[in-house]
């Protein structure tokens, strides 16, 4: 990072800090509202969807940030000591959640409970990645509703309205995401991704992740020197026409393996994170869609 840039995020870092002392007396402040915390930033939209302002919504990790690398502050451990719903994915990327927990009373909600998860050879732990299929969405939608509900039942009627309508955007995604994928040669739909987040969006879709620059489902794992190899050697074998990396994560080793086997680079798609508010991919829908345009660009 430049010094300017450096100075600059210090600053802006510091208006955050500012900001959120400035807000933490209205924070206590009880409006009567449902409190209710979800762990990622996937979990957040789900829940900001089925919800509205119906409820306190707090999200730990906001877009942006990588849940793997995670670390819960004193503000969310409050967070979610006050919260009466905790809607977590499960799978190993909020267990940073764990800590918070001793001693709530939250009804806790593992939103991947049910679905049908991607299991990889060799790997005991099933990919956590859910929400790249809407139809994991779908499914999630109604469990969260079914838990706002019961906490408040009140506003069931709106939690159910609001989530119909949701899961109605959703199949509709779904069907733009295929017609966007099915406009790349079938010979093309080949994903070489940066931690494997894509499994999911691949199966649905009828791509293939060949390989992965982090090996796994983490980021917090960095790739042995051999691993990076023969990473080069399968893009070299199998064609591969670009490397996939995310906005959350630090593309280096990702951009040096594109450098050395000569293959385009898009290092901004949304696989832990959502986009920034306002930047149309800071909800699923939007998110499934931004991600679907740039691996079509880039493998057309
Ligand atoms: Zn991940």
């Amino acid at each position: 990072m430049s010094r300017p840039v450096r100075i600059l995020t210090l600053l802006a870092t510091a208006a955050a800090l500012l900001a959120a002392a400035c807000s933490s007396s209205t924070e206590d402040d009880d409006d009567g509202r449902l409190r209710v915390v979800a762990t990622i930033a996937p979990a957040g939209a789900l829940a900001q969807a089925v919800a509205g302002d119906v409820v306190r919504l707090d999200v730990l990790v906001r877009a942006g940030d990588d849940p793997h690398e995670f670390e819960l502050k004193a503000a969310d451990a409050r967070s979610v000591a006050r919260a009466q719903v905790v809607l977590r994915n499960g799978l190993g990327v909020d267990a940073f959640l764990d800590k918070a927990l001793k001693g709530s009373k939250a009804n806790v909600i593992t939103l991947t409970d049910g679905l049908k998860l991607r299991l990889e050879d060799g790997v005991a732990s099933a990919d956590p990645h859910v929400w790249h299929d809407p139809r994991n969405d779908i499914a999630m939608v109604d469990t969260i509703v079914k838990a706002l509900s019961a906490a408040d039942p009140e506003h069931a009627a709106t939690f159910e309205a609001n989530g119909r309508a949701y899961q109605e955007r959703l199949r509709a995604v779904d069907r733009e995401v295929q017609t966007i994928i099915d406009t790349i040669p079938a010979a093309n739909r080949k994903m070489v991704t940066d931690h494997e987040a894509f499994g999911y969006f691949a199966d649905r879709y009828g791509l293939t992740v060949v390989g992965s620059v982090i090996p796994g489902a983490s980021t917090s794992v960095e790739p042995s020197a051999a691993e990076i190899a023969r990473l080069m050697e399968t893009i070299r074998r199998e064609r591969v026409r670009a490397i996939f990396t995310e906005s959350s994560i630090d593309p280096k080793i990702a951009r040096r393996v594109a450098e050395e086997t000569n293959v385009k680079i898009v290092d901004d798609l949304h696989g832990d994170s959502l986009g920034a508010p306002g930047s149309g991919a800071d909800t699923i829908d939007g998110m499934l869609l931004s991600n679907a345009r740039k691996i079509a660009e880039a493998l057309r």
